[in-house]
């Protein structure tokens, strides 16, 4: 009679259970996951909390979701209340990857299995499992799109031309694979001069930017284009995230880049915001790296419902991410490089954007 009425209460949740397995403890109610992102001020997260949501309660749970608003301290408070609320699992996108081991020590102490999401959270043996993208990847597919579309490899004879590096936020644990991911590939040609860095700034610590913010990277920007180029073009910027890539572009348009006479350069970006896109079917910035964070829920929320079941979740790469105190066995999805010829088959015609979205 109990289970009748729960069902009743609770359709699809009871709908789920019934093929893939009760996920309810006797007595007790669906379990609840909580869900701790990171900003709201950007369209991914935003995407990235609904998608867990969904995917979650499509497999029976309830869920919780908080966003920390981009203040570490904030983001512990909210992991806290989760843990004191009782929450059955943690799924956790960090945004400062070193500031959750005491919390995650509470989150042992009550049993509560911990999933990092996206950015891997370092120091603390209380991590289950990662689900993420090749971030390695994300930044070869960056750096390799400059490579072709400044025609190196085709054209050996061609240049040097000059480019700037943008880096992510140094207490995110994917700004370093990212970087470090693009440098692999710019490397060659910085080292034999086809491509010149002429503000000298490439080392990682040199050209990070605080939380990702495109204020930040507009401002670093500015300063480039006053102390480096007042002579010279700028002909590519290496920018790893679209909100940081559209603060790059306002730098680059009040230095009336964009003219016949001073095109923009190639600026990449990743994410594939709406705003991005936009200006990629412009013509302003060039590339961005598309992640289907669709996809990443659903990774994420089977590894919750195989934990919970007891069963070992499905996973691609158990020696990559080492995180300080364990190597955390991930599930990697591909990203994928986006441009002006591919938007809209890759991000329109799967349905991660809309057409209006894009008007
Ligand atoms: C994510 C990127 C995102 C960046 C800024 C990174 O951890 O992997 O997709 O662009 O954070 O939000």
């Amino acid at each position: 009679l109990a289970v009748t009425t729960a069902c009743a209460l609770l359709l699809t949740a009871c709908g789920q259970n019934s093929e893939g397995g009760s996920r309810e403890k006797s007595g007790e109610g669906a379990r609840t996951i909580g869900i701790a992102m990171p900003t709201k001020s950007s369209e991914r997260w935003i995407a990235d909390g609904r998608n867990m949501t969904t995917s979650l309660k499509k497999a029976g749970f309830r869920t919780t979701l908080q966003y920390g608003e981009d203040d570490p301290d904030q983001q512990v408070s909210q992991i806290e209340n989760m843990i004191t609320q009782g929450v059955d699992a943690l799924v956790v996108a960090a945004i400062n990857g070193e500031a959750l081991s005491n919390v995650l020590q509470q989150a042992a102490d009550a049993d509560i299995p911990v999933i990092s999401y996206d950015r891997l959270i370092l120091g603390s043996p209380h991590v289950d499992y990662y689900a993420s993208f090749d971030n390695e990847k994300v930044g070869e597919l960056q750096a390799g799109y400059i490579v072709d579309k400044l025609a190196l490899k085709e054209q050996p004879d061609k240049g040097p031309f000059n480019i700037e590096l943008f880096a992510g936020s140094n207490d995110d644990n994917n700004t370093k694979y990212f970087f470090n991911g693009a440098m692999k590939v710019l490397k060659p040609y910085i080292d034999d001069k086809r491509l010149v860095v002429r503000s000298g700034q490439t080392r990682l610590n040199q050209v990070t930017t605080l939380r990702w913010d495109g204020g930040t990277a507009q401002r670093r920007m500015d300063d480039l284009l006053t102390s480096t180029y007042s002579a010279d073009r700028v002909d590519a910027v290496l920018s790893p995230y679209d909100g940081i890539s559209i603060g790059i572009l306002s730098a680059l348009k009040s230095d009336d880049y964009g003219s016949a006479a001073k095109p923009l350069p190639v600026v990449t970006g990743q994410d594939a915001e709406a705003a991005s896109v936009k200006s990629i079917i412009a013509g302003e910035q060039t590339q961005t790296v598309y992640k289907d964070t669709r996809a990443l829920a659903q990774v994420a929320s089977d590894m919750v419902g195989a934990v919970l079941d007891g069963k070992k979740p499905e996973t691609n790469d158990t020696t990559t991410y080492d995180n300080g105190k364990k190597v955390v066995p991930a599930h990697l999805l591909p990203p994928v490089s986006v441009d002006r010829s591919n938007y809209q088959s890759v991000l329109v015609d799967s349905g991660y954007l809309k057409a209006e979205d894009l008007r």
